[in-house]
């Protein structure tokens, strides 16, 4: 009987890891058909000035449509992209598509496009960096690199060297889930990051703890001494609004203001920005 009940725990055991191998088995053998097959498409959200109230930039943000696993989430693939190298493919596809919407669909917008560590701590990136651009002939101003702190502690040296690589051709760099790694004020030096985005996690419960809305105020004064531009992300109430243009955070991003959109989409909602209402606080000077 003893024998019966281990082996049963092992077969539970072994079909369970099983479901999630082969799910993982399959995302990997369909994400190497995805981009020969146009399954990846690239949606933008806007991240709307507070001083202004108006749409300066748009965070690139890569959807996988398969016909029958569904829509998958960067999530769940963009994991996978990592470990199997796919990602610099799949990189290089959204970087380029990122570029000729920059370009043709939304001119005016500066565009953020996240990158994985392992596609930035490639010396060989720079260089794609400068074809893209010129082969869609977008200046660099119009382009944003986001990465995110605790990728990038894995080979300090040469993250630090690319991403002067990456400033010195005039592309932004912005630093993405901010507070949920292991910055210091020391590690944040060494880097030549234009914008912090301050993580999700604050915004959401700034409404409701005391702590989150201290840690926000700390984020914001090192970025002023820093001399970084600010972005709240996961703003999905006009409260948080509120407080973030009360403490003055420079951008907000989130569904209070749009979902991820097709680029057109997002083109049509700039043209109609001017005539749509707008909320009291933003535009209001913080009261230090
Ligand atoms: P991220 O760069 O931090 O992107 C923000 C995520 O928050 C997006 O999820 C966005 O849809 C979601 N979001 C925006 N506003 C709100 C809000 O108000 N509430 C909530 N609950 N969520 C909001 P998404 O598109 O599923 O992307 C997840 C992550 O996948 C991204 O996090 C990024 O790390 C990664 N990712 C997406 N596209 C790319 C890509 O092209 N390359 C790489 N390397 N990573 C990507
Ligand atoms: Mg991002
Ligand atoms: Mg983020
Ligand atoms: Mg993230």
């Amino acid at each position: 009987a003893a024998k019966a009940a281990g082996r049963g725990r092992v077969e539970c055991f072994t079909s369970e890891l099983g479901t999630s191998q082969r799910r993982r088995m399959t995302l990997e053998r369909e994400l190497r058909e995805a981009l020969a097959r146009n399954e990846l498409v690239v949606h933008y959200q806007p991240q709307v000035d507070l001083q202004t109230w108006t749409i300066r930039s748009a965070e690139a943000l890569v959807r996988w449509n398969h016909p029958t696993l569904g829509s998958v989430s960067p999530g769940e693939f963009i994991p996978v992209a990592e470990d199997t190298g796919l990602i610099n493919n799949i990189g290089a596809w959204v970087l380029a598509k990122a570029c000729s919407d920059a370009k043709h669909v939304l001119p005016g917008l500066r565009i953020a496009v996240n990158a994985s560590a392992a596609q930035v701590q490639r010396a060989a990136f720079v260089n794609e960096l400068r074809s893209i651009l010129s082969r869609y002939q977008l200046s660099p101003e119009w382009l944003e690199v986001e990465i995110t702190e605790s990728l990038l502690m894995e080979d300090v040296n040469s993250a630090v060297e690319n991403l002067h690589a990456i400033k010195e051709l005039g592309v932004r760099i912005a630093l993405d889930d901010f507070g949920t790694g292991y910055s210091s004020l020391a590690y944040l030096r060494r880097f030549p990051f234009d914008k912090l985005k301050i993580d999700r996690a604050f915004i959401r419960e700034l409404m409701t703890t005391s702590d989150a809305r201290a840690i926000v105020r700390t984020i914001l004064q090192l970025a002023g001494v820093l001399g970084m531009d600010t972005v709240a992300e996961g703003v999905e109430e006009p409260a948080q609004l509120d407080v973030l243009a009360h403490v003055g955070c420079h951008a907000i991003q989130g569904f209070l203001v749009a979902r991820p959109m097709p680029a057109e989409e997002l083109a049509d909602l700039c043209r109609r920005w001017e005539s749509l209402p707008r909320p009291e606080s933003a535009g209001n000077l913080p009261e230090s």
